[in-house]
């Protein structure tokens, strides 16, 4: 994998306070492998293309909607690596064709494994099982979160990121939160967003980065994966006034929260507040149709 040769625009969302709050989007960094997922794997895939493996194999785990699982296939056919998604929910064996994001993992080569919530949930005894049946392959976990791919999220920060005080990420697994506190400057706060309902966040955290400058909040509306009307009818608000694309289960809920630390005064007079947008639009056609089975209101797209 070689580093695209763009530079990532940090765009200003104007408030009327005296804060100031930017917004990176790392979202453009590849137009398939999208976002933080895109940093996670670089050293990972680098790594083992390096022992230059007779039959690349990468095989990696996710749900249905899984951001990594579409940049896992992705960066596969892009790379001339053979890749297996191991897939939560048996249900889906015969209708992944239904599910854009498994379609699209597909038409990238994608081969398909899926199995019952309870097998998925049993990772360890899962991953031991594949190395013994593909002992050359690489074994991503899930989600990409390993030290390399916490390496990976420095890049994610640069000369321009340093002037800010505060630096906001969504947190699903906690790797790019990590990777941020860790390579984050001395004076820099760095806030994760919670997508996920995990008391262990904070321990995994501070396990990848060792450093105490991270604060989680708590922005999951109750579950991973849930997409209350309030989030959709913020995500639609945020495209018409700034012009900007967010996705239910990262970004929009990160976004809806610093708005919210922004009403609730947490922020100090004078703050600049980066928050990285860390990509995973390609999940809103699957959201949609989920919603849409419910009678419920659909997240606009950006039209390109
Ligand atoms: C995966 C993902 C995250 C969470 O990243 P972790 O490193 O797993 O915490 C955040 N935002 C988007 C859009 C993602 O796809």
């Amino acid at each position: 994998m070689t580093i695209p040769e763009i530079s990532i625009p940090i765009t200003e969302i104007p408030l009327e306070k005296n804060i100031k709050l930017f917004i990176k989007r790392e979202d453009l960094i590849h137009p398939d492998i999208s976002g933080n997922k895109f940093w996670k794997l670089y050293y990972n895939i680098n790594q083992y293309l390096q022992q230059r493996p007779e039959n690349p194999f990468m095989i990696t785990f996710g749900g249905a909607f899984s951001n990594h699982i579409a940049a896992v296939s992705a960066l596969g056919k892009d790379q001339g690596i053979k890749t297996l998604g191991i897939i939560r929910g048996d249900e889906l064996q015969d209708r992944w064709q239904d599910n854009p994001t498994l379609a699209f993992a597909h038409s990238n080569g994608m081969a398909f494994r899926f199995v019952t919530r309870a097998e998925y949930r049993n990772k360890e005894s899962l991953t031991e099982n594949l190395h013994k049946e593909f002992p050359d392959a690489s074994i991503i976990p899930e989600g990409g979160t390993n030290i390399l791919a916490v390496k990976g999220i420095q890049h994610m920060l640069n000369e321009g990121t340093k002037s800010f005080d505060y630096l906001c990420t969504a947190v699903g697994t906690g790797g790019t939160v990590a990777g941020i506190s860790k390579f984050a400057e001395e004076h820099q706060q760095v806030l994760g967003f919670k997508a996920v309902n995990d008391p262990t966040l904070e321990d995994e955290v501070f396990k990848l980065s060792e450093r105490k400058n991270f604060k989680l909040i708590e922005a999951h509306d109750g579950s991973y994966g849930k997409i209350t009307d309030e989030n959709v009818r913020f995500i639609n608000n945020f495209l018409e006034y700034y012009g900007i694309q967010l996705e239910p289960m990262y970004t929009g809920k990160m976004m809806r929260n610093i708005f919210r630390l922004l009403e609730d005064g947490f922020f100090p007079e004078n703050a600049r507040i980066l928050a990285f947008h860390t990509g995973g639009l390609q999940g809103i056609p699957g959201a949609n149709r989920m919603l849409d089975e419910q009678n419920r209101p659909l997240i606009k797209l950006m039209k390109s």
